[in-house]
């Protein structure tokens, strides 16, 4: 029998209205590159969303469908276009700017984007492969000054694009199924693949996030978007914000520890989300220049790649912040997992929780995770036998972009993600590895992850990356780069293997240490463990 309930579409254009209802005089506030700040409410950008769908539809002639494309940093004209975009049914697609330009012009093609929305600031990276860019038909220039000069055609402003256009538009009917938003993986696996998110998947995830379990986001809080809107649409969060009422602040390129800093205080921010390099680097900033007053951040939310312990124990011990694990991919929109403590959890010592929440954590509701064995049987959720993380639920993907390639699903619906995890008896999920970065030595399987975090707890380090390497003896074995907090100091290979050997049997540890100043980071900002194979492999990380 069939439930007697409305057929109500959950699309972004409910999250829209549901903002400006209930939150219109909530902020959306942007830091220009230039360091301007700008500042307008959900109401007004309610009214410039539909401007901006008018622009769409009457100006420039896109349709239900058509893919329109974003080259541009977080601001709040972008977040205009999460909405515009997707509120007439046509696909907002967010470009990743940090790509090589051969992958940016796969994706443009690929992707088949009628419009580019650019910014000024990231206007040369497209005047390189423009000429190859196979169905743009016009650039949309944000945050360009009157007189700017660029080789692209069929240029106009942001500003002059909404100028005259109507406050009024009716906002289509549409399927809750459709596609909204697009991007791309990172591409740390060959060429970029496509992940199209539908309004059902996206306003799911952005309402599940928000939880007191997970986010815990309510209209008491700011919130600072460091996130990429290009990373998986910025996590959901611009979605998330005009749900829970939150003030939202965009960064654009203000992304240097500094700057971070400065916003969290001039903006009391209390939450944010961010990959762990971004919060290393504000810990080690705030270490070395603690602000005069308690800042209002009560917690960062980090994913991406693993938030190590000794990051949260820091930030918790020395400012009272928070830090908040979770876990997700390109292809899980991004959130699966996030780790939070429960009652049952009171009487644990105060180590014991900390490895708790510096696992990946439990599915949210409306996902399913399980662990496959190399055997292909189900593992036990025993917190120790490892195997391959797989995830169903209502915003996992069930197809790429164009491809009929079904090697990622397995033959009962399960998406693979390629991670290598544990799950324990309470349903918390950790990952050892990515399947590509496990290492294999002497038949012993040892995690990258657990060395690199263990070895970031160590005072004078501050970032540690490692990877397998050859060896005669043991097939491979782990070497460790590293980068110290203060180039200086020096630390001997006997100092560190005895600091290893309190959480690892002697197989595990490195013996192999190379000093660098930096790791190399993917474009969202990942230690790029296919650069460090690659440097090693030349000789040039001795
Ligand atoms: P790409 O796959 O191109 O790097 P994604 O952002 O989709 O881009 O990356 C997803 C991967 O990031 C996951 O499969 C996992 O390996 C890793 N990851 C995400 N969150 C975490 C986390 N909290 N801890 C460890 N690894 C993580």
């Amino acid at each position: 029998m069939k439930g007697l309930i409305m057929d109500y579409p959950l699309t972004t254009t409910t999250i829209l209205e549901y903002g400006n209802s209930v939150y219109h005089n909530k902020k959306i506030i942007t830091y220009l590159p230039d360091g301007t700040r700008e500042e307008y409410r959900f109401g007004d950008m309610y009214k410039r969303c539909k401007k901006l769908a008018n622009a769409l539809t009457k100006k420039l002639g896109i349709n239900n469908g058509d893919m329109v494309g974003t080259f541009a940093w977080n601001h709040a004209p972008h977040v205009e276009l999460y909405y515009g975009i997707s509120g007439i049914g046509a696909i907002c697609h967010p470009i990743n700017i940090r790509l090589t330009s051969h992958q940016t012009e796969y994706i443009i093609n690929n992707s088949e984007d009628r419009v580019i929305f650019v910014d000024a600031t990231l206007v040369p990276l497209l005047e390189k492969i423009a000429p190859l860019l196979e169905t743009v038909e016009c650039y949309v220039l944000l945050n360009a000054p009157k007189d700017f000069k660029t080789s692209l055609l069929n240029t106009i402003h942001y500003e002059d694009l909404l100028a005259d256009q109507n406050e009024d538009y009716e906002w289509p009917t549409l399927n809750e199924n459709d596609a909204c938003g697009m991007c791309y993986t990172s591409g740390t696996t060959g060429l970029p693949k496509g992940v199209l998110y539908s309004h059902r998947s996206t306003y799911l995830h952005a309402s599940n996030i928000i939880s007191p379990n997970a986010g815990n986001y309510s209209n008491l809080d700011t919130l600072l978007l460091i996130v990429p809107q290009f990373h998986v649409m910025a996590w959901g969060f611009p979605y998330l914000c005009l749900l829970s009422g939150s003030n939202m602040v965009l960064p654009s390129s203000n992304l240097q520890p500094e700057a971070i800093i400065k916003m969290l205080q001039e903006e009391k921010i209390t939450k944010a989300n961010g990959v762990p390099t971004i919060w290393l680097g504000v810990y080690h900033a705030m270490k070395e220049n603690p602000p005069k007053e308690k800042l209002a951040l009560q917690e960062y939310i980090v994913g991406g790649s693993a938030l190590p312990k000794s990051l949260i124990e820091g930030f918790e011990k020395d400012f009272g912040i928070k830090g908040v694990q979770a876990w997700g991919m390109t292809e899980t929109s991004p959130l699966g997992t996030v780790s939070r403590l429960q009652p049952m959890h009171a009487n644990l010592s105060e180590n014991e929780k900390l490895n708790i929440r510096a696992k990946q954590g439990t599915a949210f509701p409306g996902v399913e995770i399980r662990i496959m064995t190399d055997e292909g049987t189900l593992a036990p959720a025993d917190g120790k036998t490892m195997g391959e993380l797989q995830i169903k639920g209502a915003w996992v993907i069930n197809s790429y972009f164009k491809t009929n390639n079904q090697e990622n699903f397995t033959d009962d619906g399960w998406f693979k993600t390629g991670d290598v995890s544990t799950i324990d008896t309470d349903g918390y999920m950790e990952i050892k590895d990515r399947t590509k970065d496990l290492i294999k030595s002497g038949g012993e399987w040892i995690s990258s992850v657990a060395l690199e975090s263990a070895l970031m707890a160590h005072p004078k380090i501050r970032e540690a990356a490692v990877i397998a390497i050859a060896d005669e003896k043991w097939v491979e074995k782990p070497l460790a780069s590293i980068v110290l907090v203060n180039t200086e100091d020096t630390i001997s290979d006997e100092e560190l293997i005895e600091f290893l050997s309190r959480d690892f049997v002697k197989y595990q540890i490195p013996k192999d240490y190379v000093y660098i100043t930096e790791v190399p980071k993917t474009s969202v900002g990942k230690f790029d463990k296919k650069e460090i194979r690659r440097l090693f492999a030349e000789g040039k990380l001795m």
